[in-house]
């Protein structure tokens, strides 16, 4: 596994360059990289060791959570603060991967993973907008089980793998990031794009930018949070839908709510139509659903991902019953 959790640096741009592909395209790290240079999607001629950003996990005083980028997966879902204040992290976390991989893979490196598209990976016989921009893409038409229904374009329609951000997104994180003209801050769900027409381009990070920490703001609603992941097999599987959230609820009514999607868009999906339905109305399957539903208006299946929206609406149901359930 490697160590790199971000090589995007202006020698690594060159290196794309050099091996033919895009003049525009970046090279972001992530866990998953050295799969890509062994299949020859990606051949750096030169990658930034990042192994010495912090491993730190502070907690402030205003109850806020400092990340660092090279905080290992499996020390994050083990910390005892994100176990009591943000078991959705933790449960995410641990639902991602292997034991051995969350032992080595770093915070950074989770979020700057790429997609697990298998035709991204076919350097020899698939056609593929995110390798080479203009190309086409061949999961369109093709297999597409495991592809997006929300926010997809006719470029592409991968899916983002992390479950770690899906969590992070639900909670409102945010993503520190240094770079040539300083120290600059995004919304974690900021951070990804969505495909439109360069899936080549897949994060706001720019040539030289640096993802130095995750922050997770103090949220006691944090506390009653939980995520489901649903996949093809118990372990090691990316998600075909994954479901972050947290829930308060009081009187019978929801008082507060985080909610996010994962394995259905490019990027991790925060949901923000079904919050904006489920705030102060009630906690009910019945409401859960509805506001599933809406958030689902607008899914787009492909040929063989359909069975995804209703997985998405009835997962959300579940997890936000649950939630309910253990509140009341
Ligand atoms: Fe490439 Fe995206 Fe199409 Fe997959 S879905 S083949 S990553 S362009």
């Amino acid at each position: 596994m490697t160590p790199f959790s971000y090589s995007r640096a202006d020698d690594a741009a060159r290196a794309i360059d050099l091996a033919g592909t895009s003049a525009a395209k970046f090279l972001g790290g992530g866990t998953n990289l050295v799969d890509l240079m062994r299949e020859t999607v990606e051949r750096p001629i030169r990658l930034v060791d990042v192994s010495g950003l912090s491993g730190a996990i502070e907690e402030r005083e205003d109850g806020s959570l400092l990340i660092g980028a090279g905080v290992k997966n499996s020390t994050l879902a083990a910390h005892r603060a994100v176990r009591t204040r943000y078991p959705v992290l933790a449960r995410a976390i641990l639902a991602g991967a292997s034991a051995q991989i969350r032992n080595m893979a770093t915070v950074g490196g989770n979020l700057l993973q790429r997609t697990r598209c298998t035709y991204f990976y076919d350097n020899e016989g698939a056609r593929c907008n995110k390798r080479a921009p203009g190309e086409g893409c061949d999961a369109i038409g093709g297999f597409n089980r495991i592809h997006a229904i929300l926010g997809a374009s006719e470029s592409c329609v991968a899916t983002h793998p992390s479950d770690m951000a899906v969590a992070l997104a639900a909670l409102g994180a945010t993503v520190h990031i240094t770079g040539a003209g300083g120290a600059r801050s995004v919304a974690l769900t900021d951070l990804h794009r969505l495909p439109g027409d360069r899936p080549d381009i897949e994060t706001v990070l720019e040539p030289g930018d640096l993802i130095t920490a995750v922050e997770l703001p103090a949220l006691p609603l944090a506390a009653q949070s939980t995520y489901r992941k649903v996949r093809d097999r118990a372990s090691y599987a990316f998600a075909l839908v994954s479901v972050a959230a947290a829930l308060e609820v009081k009187d019978g009514r929801v008082r507060d709510v985080r909610l996010a999607l994962g394995g259905v868009a490019h990027k991790p999906w925060r949901a923000t139509k079904a919050e904006a339905l489920l705030m102060g109305g009630p906690a009910t399957a019945e409401a859960f659903r509805a506001a599933a539903e809406a958030e689902l208006a607008d899914a787009r299946p492909l040929n063989d991902n359909g069975f995804k929206i209703e997985l998405a609406a009835r997962t959300i149901t579940a997890v936000l019953s649950e939630l309910a359930g253990a509140n009341a």
